[in-house]
């Protein structure tokens, strides 16, 4: 069922800086970089082998984002884990006792279907599922 990493997701104040660090270090460019509405960030993608790191950025103070930057700062916010079949996926969390944040799939950055698992379930990871 579970792929591989998809992506690491790490939270940050300013992609910018994330992006001239990795020009920097790695002479390494963004693979993408885009706006998603739902989560009110900004994402910058860079290839990591066949995973990518993603590095997000709150869009306004009611991002998810700013919240976790306001309690936490900067740091790791989520592992995501490529599935085959989202819709089969969450049936199957469903009909176990896991606690979910997303019942249906959302958009994510890249056009990929997304949806949480709460880190309650999951020993404390923010866990997320994504399909192509
Ligand atoms: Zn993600």
């Amino acid at each position: 069922m579970l792929e591989k990493i998809d992506h690491i997701g790490i939270a940050v104040n300013s992609v910018n800086e994330v992006k001239s660090l990795f020009k920097k270090i790695f002479n390494l460019e963004p693979l993408f970089e885009e706006e998603v509405s739902d989560q009110k960030v900004r994402v910058v993608g860079f290839k990591c082998g066949d995973s990518n790191l993603e590095f997000l950025e709150p869009l306004n103070a009611e991002s998810p984002i700013a919240r976790y930057l306001e309690k936490r700062g900067e740091g790791l916010h989520h592992v995501a884990v490529g599935v085959k079949d989202i819709d089969e996926a969450l049936n199957r969390l469903k009909s176990t006792n896991v606690r979910l944040i997303d019942e249906n799939p959302r958009m994510g950055a890249e056009g990929k279907k997304i949806a949480f698992v709460h880190p309650k379930s999951v020993f404390g990871i923010l866990l997320e599922l994504s399909q192509e």
